[in-house]
């Protein structure tokens, strides 16, 4: 028994520093990656259930590493966050997603609602709202078209600040949705502190609702919650037919997920709506 431990040992060490190896490449380059132009925003559509049709999409981060290839955000968001890097990332992020906003003024594009996540740190910043500011003043868009989403856990580090921010958000007309709706600890509170738009009901809950009854009737009632709030219900991480269908009878707004499309370069989510327009 005493030298199979030592192999599991052996094993999960040489894990590990296969992830510390990753993490020094990722986090090595991470500041230059901004510099050398390395980010791009990928688009999944959003689509609303009564229609079928893609009435926008969230943008989502991919780095391109030139040893690692591309690189999703669960792996680097985390290292940005922690050594300050988020801020100007963010910022880049927000600058992108205004001037594809502008962009999109154009026949057939001009509906489009664009959804932006937005980190802890950049909620807890001073530099969020002057920069916003700048970007739709500079592009002239229409504040209700910018969809910014704040986690639970994000805005709940500091809740009266995230209060103060959520208002400030919505007095200039910008939506607010909570992403991952579900998996912190004070759901119900946070409807009742913040002022909000919209709640994206994590994947989470959608994944069972098939084979799961409980998750089932909580998507269920979390739909009708929000609905009697007032609130616009997106699911995240539809995948199936049957999710579809079940997330329609319940009413809820919109869907995201694998079943319509994974996120993808903007030419091509573009091309999509644009096919989908002439259909
Ligand atoms: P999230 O905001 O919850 O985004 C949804 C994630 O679920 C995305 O992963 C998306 O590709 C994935 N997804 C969508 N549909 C399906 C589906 O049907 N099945 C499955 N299995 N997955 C699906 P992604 O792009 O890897 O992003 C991961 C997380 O990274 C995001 O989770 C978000 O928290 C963070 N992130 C992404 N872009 C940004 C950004 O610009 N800023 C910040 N602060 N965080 C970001
Ligand atoms: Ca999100
Ligand atoms: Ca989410
Ligand atoms: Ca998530």
């Amino acid at each position: 028994a005493k030298s199979q431990g030592r192999g599991n040992f052996q094993f999960f060490s040489a894990e590990m520093n296969t992830a510390t190896h990753e993490r020094l490449l990722l986090e090595n380059r991470l500041w230059q990656a901004l510099e050398q132009n390395e980010f791009e925003l990928y688009l999944q559509p959003q689509i609303e259930l009564a229609s079928g049709r893609i009435i926008g999409a969230e943008a989502l981060l991919r780095w391109h590493h030139p040893e690692l290839g591309m690189v999703g955000p669960d792996r680097f968001i985390p290292i940005a966050e922690e050594s300050g890097l988020i801020l100007p990332l963010g910022d880049w992020v927000l600058q992108r997603a205004s001037h594809l906003l502008a962009s999109w003024r154009a026949p057939g594009l001009e509906h489009l609602r664009l959804a932006v996540n937005l980190s802890a740190r950049q909620c807890h910043g001073a530099g969020l709202l002057p920069h916003l500011d700048r970007l739709l003043d500079t592009h002239g868009i229409d504040p209700a078209l910018l969809e910014l989403e704040i986690t639970e856990s994000a805005a709940m580090q500091d809740p009266e600040r995230s209060r103060a921010l959520l208002v400030e958000l919505r007095s200039r007309g910008i939506k607010v949705a909570i992403d991952d709706f579900g998996t912190g600890y004070s759901s119900l509170s946070y409807l009742k502190l913040f002022e909000i738009d919209r709640i994206k009901i994590d994947r989470g809950f959608v994944k069972d609702i098939e084979s799961d009854p409980n998750d089932a009737v909580i998507v269920a009632a979390t739909i009708a919650l929000a609905h009697s709030l007032g609130l616009g219900v997106v699911a995240e991480g539809v995948e199936t037919q049957a999710q579809r269908s079940f997330l329609r009878a319940k009413g809820c707004d919109e869907a995201q997920g694998y079943l319509f499309a994974r996120p993808m370069p903007v030419a091509q989510f573009e091309a999509m709506v644009r096919s989908e327009s002439m259909a």
